[in-house]
């Protein structure tokens, strides 16, 4: 069955004020002090691009690409598609996500960038399901919280499609969720 898209979660100017309000948390938190922005691709880069235009200390970008999967270990595997080309040492990282589900590939990456050396890193994502958590991960930055609900738009896919949409959409009819 087609994926059914017409229902409006949370409009694009809702996301508009989101984005706001989340740069006005990390300016008051950093300050001056340059930070390094990981977004995480693919579904972080519209946000990420909206984000960093409204942060007012000194940002460098650069992107990962990463999935995770359980393996024999109960915290599961981070497998590394794009790695970031700069040297996290004893810089302020700030990884961009898109929505944070389970934890898993969040918890996973953070422990890497910590490994490597980073002064700080901390976690800020558009959308988050906390009901839906497996790792005990939060965020120190949260845009707006959703149900237990497949969403797409807004740099998120269904199968590689509707990142483009401006604002949220639920997916319904949907049997690959
Ligand atoms: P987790 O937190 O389970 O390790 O993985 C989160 C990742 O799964 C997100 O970065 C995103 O790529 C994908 N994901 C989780 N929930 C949704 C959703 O509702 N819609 C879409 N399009 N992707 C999701
Ligand atoms: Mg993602």
């Amino acid at each position: 069955m087609k994926p059914d898209t017409s229902e409006i979660l949370i409009s694009s100017d809702e996301i508009r004020d989101m984005v706001a309000k989340v740069a006005d948390e990390i300016n008051s938190d950093y300050g001056d002090r340059p930070l390094l922005v990981i977004p995480v691709l693919t579904g972080a880069f519209i946000f990420a691009a909206d984000l960093v235009r409204l942060l007012k200390m000194p940002v460098e970008i650069d992107f990962m690409k990463v999935s995770s999967y359980v393996g024999q270990t109960s915290t599961g595997i981070l497998k590394i598609n794009k790695d970031i080309a700069v040297d996290v040492k004893g810089r302020d990282v700030l990884i961009v996500e898109d929505v944070i589900d389970t934890g898993r590939t969040l918890a996973l990456l953070r422990d890497m960038l910590k490994e490597r050396g980073a002064a700080s890193v901390k976690i800020c994502t558009a959308f988050d399901k906390p009901a839906r958590r497996v790792i005990d991960i939060r965020p120190d930055y949260s845009g707006i919280e959703v149900g237990d609900v497949f969403i797409v738009g807004y740099g998120l896919d269904l199968d590689g499609r509707y990142r483009d949409y401006g604002d949220i959409r639920i997916v319904k009819d949907n049997e690959e969720q």
